[in-house]
């Protein structure tokens, strides 16, 4: 269900600004998806179109998902990598996407082998711009 709690605060979130932008119609929302996030983007987009089919300003509007991919910063050395650049197995990938928490169970700083790292990106889904008719 942490599908459509999101989706309904995007919606929200979208409704909110063509109203305090004065916009006619809304027309494109770009919501970015972190890496490190366990939402299933089928269920999320479903659950936009239902949520926006009873408000006329938006019903039309467009939901682009933005992949953002994970990006962690070394807070010993200051090393910054991807989850990528690890190559991880599939399972502990898997593991760190449901929980991103666990991202410091697995890994370590390339450079250093420090655990002690902050993530700087790919966490979290937000909206990065939304576009309309004034
Ligand atoms: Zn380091």
């Amino acid at each position: 269900m942490h599908e459509w709690a999101l989706a309904e605060s995007v919606v929200k979130t979208a409704a909110e600004h063509s109203k305090n932008e004065k916009l006619k119609k809304l027309s494109e929302v770009g919501v970015v998806f972190g890496e490190l996030q366990a939402i299933d983007q089928e269920i999320f987009s479903f659950a936009l179109k239902e949520l926006v089919k009873n408000n006329d300003k938006i019903s039309a509007c467009k939901f682009k998902v933005i992949n953002e991919p994970a990006a962690f910063k070394c807070k010993v050395c200051g090393k910054e990598f991807s989850l990528k650049s690890l190559k991880k197995t599939d399972v502990e990938a898997e593991y760190i996407h449901f929980i991103p928490e666990m991202a410091h169970t697995f890994l370590k700083c390339p450079k250093c082998a420090s655990p002690d790292f902050e993530i700087t990106a790919g966490r979290g889904v937000y909206i990065k711009y939304l576009k309309g008719l004034q």
